[in-house]
């Protein structure tokens, strides 16, 4: 019986295991790996967070969707994909051999080498990341009653593109719950994000991105463009803003909690298996697998897939993540099979909206601009179509956004 190893329960390498399991039960051996045992919506990250959201509404056990007499769930972390053995070696667990390989390992925080964002800022990669923000900004809050250092009372966010975005929206959010926590009033706490682009959302167009835009000035966040962050330090973002003389002489603004949000690579075990890569994305096939390995499918942000017009790769998203894991299920069918394998992998995205907290959003989705509160039921709306399409009804009506009515 063939061996199908998946790595990553994520939107790519859940879902891939999810149609497998309807499509070829009992003619495969399905073994999946994850360092977590739950899978997690990384949509979600910024809600966690904020507070918003506990992290026990934007998860669900993996187990919950697994068929156990087709698939074994390891829990470990992976170090790299030997592609000449064909075997995946992890942490804890002996070496595991494949006929197949699903590598879904998802994003880390890309830090584009500036001095000091490691050390002195918080990465929103994952629920661990996403919880240590929250209960770092809780510290500060509780500490302000005692130290009164206004910088306790503000939050800087490094990277204004979506995820920015989106977390700074559901900060405004909390403000309430922070200001009470630090006994002052919900305007003193201070949101602040910074970026080097001048036309901020590039995703959208520029009606919809300013929309956005505004959306955060009427909630009152501080936002710097053109500003090309060069270090941080403890508590403080360096930048220099264009235009200015090159004379070594850089701005600086300081908070007691700094998040990092500039930029994603894919998984550092793509550069470990020796994959050719670009920012952790290897260019995939017609087929979705890595080239010269037809046997080594690449799935969500790992991979690069190239539209006709052939500029640039399509951006990472959970929808294209998922789109990947059917066709790769479809292709992985048909080779077990024996038979005819799908046409190449084609793409067509449903929209992008984004959140500027619970009750606000802005996008587009088939063709349509949405704006304010009908976006937001809208991005609800897409959120729980892909918990549908993961975890079933069963975590649909567990974890679903059905906060519908304001
Ligand atoms: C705040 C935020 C908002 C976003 N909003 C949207 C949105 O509105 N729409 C949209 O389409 N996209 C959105 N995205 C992007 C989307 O979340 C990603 O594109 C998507 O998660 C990629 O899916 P994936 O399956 O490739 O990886 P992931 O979802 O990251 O899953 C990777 C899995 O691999 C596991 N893993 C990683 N490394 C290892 C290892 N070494 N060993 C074992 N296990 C490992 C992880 O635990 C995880 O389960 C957003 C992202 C963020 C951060």
């Amino acid at each position: 019986m063939k061996k199908i190893v998946v790595l990553g329960a994520g939107y790519a390498g859940l879902k891939t295991v999810v149609e497998l399991q309807k499509k070829l039960r009992g003619q495969v051996e399905i073994t999946l790996v994850d360092e977590n045992p739950y899978h997690y919506e990384a949509t979600d990250l910024h809600e966690v967070a904020s507070g918003n959201l506990p992290a026990s509404k934007i998860t669900f056990p993996i187990t919950d969707v697994l068929n156990p007499q087709i698939t074994t769930l390891i829990l470990d972390h992976v170090d790299k994909v030997d592609q000449d053995k064909k075997v995946v070696e992890l942490s804890n667990h002996q070496p595991l051999s494949y006929d197949y390989c699903v590598f879904a390992l998802g994003f880390v925080s890309e830090t584009f080498g500036i001095k000091g964002a490691e050390e002195n800022s918080l990465p929103m990669t994952s629920v661990k990341e996403a919880e240590a923000i929250h209960s770092h900004i809780i510290t500060q809050m509780k500490d302000y009653q005692v130290t009164k250092d206004p910088n306790d009372l503000k939050i800087i966010i490094c990277g204004a593109g979506f995820t920015g975005i989106e977390l700074v929206g559901a900060l405004a959010d909390a403000r309430p719950r922070y200001a009470k926590l630090a006994g002052v009033t919900p305007e003193q706490i201070e949101l602040h994000i910074i970026d080097a682009s001048k036309r901020l959302l590039p995703m959208f167009n520029e009606k919809l991105a300013d929309y956005g835009i505004n959306l955060l000035k009427k909630l009152d966040v501080k936002i710097t463009t053109e500003a090309l962050i060069q270090e941080i330090q403890p508590e403080t973002v360096l930048y220099q803003l264009a235009g200015d003389t090159d004379d070594g002489s850089l701005h600086k603004v300081e908070a007691n909690t700094i998040i990092w949000t500039t930029g994603v690579s894919g998984s550092p075990v793509v550069a470990k298996s020796g994959l050719q890569a670009r920012r952790g994305r290897v260019m995939d096939s017609e087929h979705l697998t890595a080239p010269g390995n037809d046997d080594m499918y690449m799935v969500g942000d790992v991979a690069a897939v190239m539209p006709p017009d052939g500029k640039r790769p399509y951006p990472t998203t959970a929808q294209i993540a998922l789109s990947m894991a059917n066709y790769v299920a479809r292709d992985l069918t048909a080779r077990v099979k024996g038979t005819a394998r799908p046409a190449v992998y084609t793409y067509k995205s449903l929209g992008t909206v984004a959140s500027v907290g619970n009750t606000r959003a802005f996008g587009e989705a088939l063709g349509h601009s949405y704006k304010g509160y009908p976006a937001s039921v809208l991005k609800k709306m897409i959120m729980n179509k892909s918990l549908m399409e993961l975890g079933g009804f069963k975590e649909l009506l567990a974890k679903g956004r059905f906060d519908l009515y304001h």
